[in-house]
């Protein structure tokens, strides 16, 4: 490989994907096209911003004749989406960016990698597609899609404009369906960032209904190993499940992270729960494990410390976010353009 497109690589996982490239990969050179949406930061790679080898194309998606011109710059050897609209209750406040985005963002990928014939096009979704499990059983690649929210079913709904492709074109493409992924760089709305940084500064906790939601974590970075062997080892057609094994009520989670911060527990609040909240998501990844010999290597007590770490060692990095200071990092750096 030679040169890679990554889509939404300022977000959370893309930019720790793109760091985990440019340095497992010497000689790859790797074009970033992100809008820059509130999610995304800029600033998550500005150590990379100085390498030949990492060239960031501010644009949408959405837009063709955008995605056809980074296309057209120099052969593409794959393309990875991890452009989306991400979070659950933005999405039920309101879907219309959710449609657009993650779904009529995927065809004009698609499209767009057919026309340039790009060989390899790897989608990265979610295990929410499958919807909500009961106290047993996980979600292998064989489940039923089933997604309950306008986030999960927009992302459902471009995994299934994937395999259409695949089916119809011979589309060269794989899926990836990952479970809660935890670490540094994520966007503090999301539960963790969210909890971690209100903690520190002794704010409350919001919690949704009683707790009792069950999710799956694992470290952004074995879900980013994950998705280096799917580009290079998953098969045209195949979905792979990543998961950590690590399955956690939210109030028990809660909990944790107050004893590692050495807070009180008198800091959780419990909110309305959100509607539609799905009760578990569990993954069986052994598909991974066996085709493409991952499997993932942070245990859950050691990434969650390094994860606090992070975010108490960059509490500016929040702070810019929170006081939208990091949304002008873009002009600074690269002028307006
Ligand atoms: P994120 O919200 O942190 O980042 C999304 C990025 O996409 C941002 O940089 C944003 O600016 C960019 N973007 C949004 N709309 C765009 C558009 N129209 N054109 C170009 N760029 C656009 O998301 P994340 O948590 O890093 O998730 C990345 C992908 O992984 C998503 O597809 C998500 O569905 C999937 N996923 C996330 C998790 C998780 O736990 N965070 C788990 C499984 C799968």
């Amino acid at each position: 490989m030679k040169r890679i497109v990554v889509t939404g690589g300022c977000g959370f996982i893309g930019s720790n994907f793109v760091r985990m490239m440019h340095e497992s990969h010497p000689d790859l050179v790797i074009a970033n096209i992100d809008k820059l949406t509130y999610a995304g930061n800029a600033e998550n790679l500005a150590d990379l911003d100085a390498s030949p080898r990492y060239q960031f194309r501010r644009g949408d998606i959405c837009d063709r004749e955008f995605v056809k011109g980074v296309l057209s710059e120099a052969p593409v050897d794959a393309l990875l989406n991890f452009a989306a609209e991400s979070h659950v209750d933005r999405s039920i406040l309101d879907s219309g960016p959710f449609v657009q985005t993650n779904i009529v963002g995927t065809q004009v990928l698609l499209d767009a990698c057919r026309e340039f014939k790009v060989p390899r096009y790897v989608q990265i979704s979610t295990d929410e597609v499958y919807g909500s499990l009961g106290s047993e059983g996980f979600f292998t690649e064989e489940t039923p899609i089933a997604p309950n929210s306008p986030y999960s079913s927009s992302k459902a709904a471009s995994d299934l404009l994937v395999r259409a492709y695949v089916h119809t074109f011979g589309f060269p493409a794989v899926i990836t369906r990952c479970s809660n992924n935890y670490g540094p760089y994520q966007f503090p709305e999301k539960l963790l960032p969210l909890f971690i940084s209100n903690a520190m500064e002794g704010k409350s906790l919001p919690v949704y209904g009683k707790g009792e939601n069950i999710r799956d974590w694992i470290h952004v970075l074995d879900h980013c190993r994950g998705i280096e062997a799917a580009l290079l080892k998953g098969r045209d057609g195949e979905v792979y499940n990543f998961g950590g094994r690590t399955e956690m009520t939210n109030i028990a989670l809660t909990k944790l992270l107050l004893k590692l911060l050495d807070k009180p527990e008198s800091l959780i609040r419990y909110v309305a729960d959100r509607p539609g909240h799905d009760l578990r998501y569990a993954i069986d990844c052994t598909k991974a494990e066996t085709e493409l010999g991952w499997k993932p290597q942070v245990s859950f007590e050691s990434g969650l410390q390094a994860t606090i770490d992070w975010y108490q060692q960059h509490a500016d990095w929040v702070q810019r976010i929170r006081s939208g200071a990091y949304q002008s990092y873009y002009e600074r750096q690269y002028g307006q353009r």
